[in-house]
């Protein structure tokens, strides 16, 4: 499935990007943006997921966010995030950058994750920045107002037209520069500016790598394609890490 050379960049790189989209999380049963089983089938995103579509229907946008976080809980991680998790052990510095808002990455273990689109199980209110985590505010049913100032609450994702959070693409920006691989896992890469960052990879000098069962707008700038779900792929090579790992401490001894 990989390439010797792939294997072999990986085993010896010091620093590593895994670079996520919703592709990763579809085999948890979250449903990707783009294909046949995306959530934009059923509603445009300008219709749903901007700063317009909030302040012309505040309850409908909560409502939406309020159903989509309940999809989110009830999953879980798949062998794919939980490979990620693992690969983490394995090298110096490896830093998930994902475009998701589901926190499954966090769940599976994974400790150093960027998430450049916000998460789902965070809000915020837009009067006095209030934050909630999680059940502390329900949104959905109805309008949800700040309890200390009345203000609208909103999900604290990054909507269409909005500006990525500065310190988060400061952080990815870093990681990617100093990569010696950049695995980009799961995404259709045409949601700018996080799209860009395995190509500065590869400007920098990373061995680039795309896992993804589907062509992308990537995938002809990748040194190689894995076309392969990221559960099947990821997994897989993180036994041959983990090989490659016995062979070197062997020829050591
Ligand atoms: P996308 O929906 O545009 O593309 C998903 C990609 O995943 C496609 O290229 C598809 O071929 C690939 N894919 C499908 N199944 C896969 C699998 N099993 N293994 C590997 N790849 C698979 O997703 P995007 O590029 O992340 O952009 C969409 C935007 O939507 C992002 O900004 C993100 O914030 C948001 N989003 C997030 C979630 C989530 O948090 N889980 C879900 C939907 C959308
Ligand atoms: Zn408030």
């Amino acid at each position: 499935m990989f390439s010797a050379q792939f294997v072999t960049r990986l085993s010896k790189a010091q620093s590593v990007v895994a670079f996520t989209g919703a592709g990763i999380s579809a085999e948890s049963g979250v449903p990707t943006f783009r294909g046949n089983q995306g959530i934009w089938t059923k509603f445009k995103p300008e219709e749903l997921a901007s700063m317009d579509a909030f302040l012309a229907n505040p309850p409908l946008v909560q409502e939406w966010y309020a159903a989509r976080r309940k999809v989110f809980r009830e999953v879980s991680p798949n062998a794919g995030h939980v490979a990620l998790a693992r690969m983490e052990k394995l090298f110096q510095r490896f830093t998930v950058v994902t475009q998701n808002i589901d926190n499954l990455h966090h769940r599976a273990g994974s400790l150093s994750v960027l998430e450049l689109h916000g998460n789902i199980g965070r809000s915020y209110c837009l009067q006095c920045y209030r934050e909630f985590v999680d059940d502390e505010i329900e949104l959905g049913s109805g309008l949800t107002s700040c309890p200390t100032c009345s203000g609208l609450v909103r999900p604290d994702v990054v909507w269409f037209g909005e500006q990525l959070p500065e310190h988060e693409w400061a952080e990815s920006v870093r990681a990617i520069e100093s990569a010696d691989v950049v695995l980009s896992i799961g995404t259709s890469g045409v949601v700018f500016p996080a799209a860009e960052l395995p190509l500065l990879g590869k400007y920098h000098g990373a061995y680039v790598v795309e896992i993804n069962p589907e062509e992308t707008d990537l995938s002809r700038s990748m040194d190689e394609v894995i076309r392969e779900n990221s559960s099947i792929a990821l997994p897989e090579l993180f036994r041959l890490l983990e090989r490659a790992g016995v062979q070197q401490t062997e020829t050591l001894r």
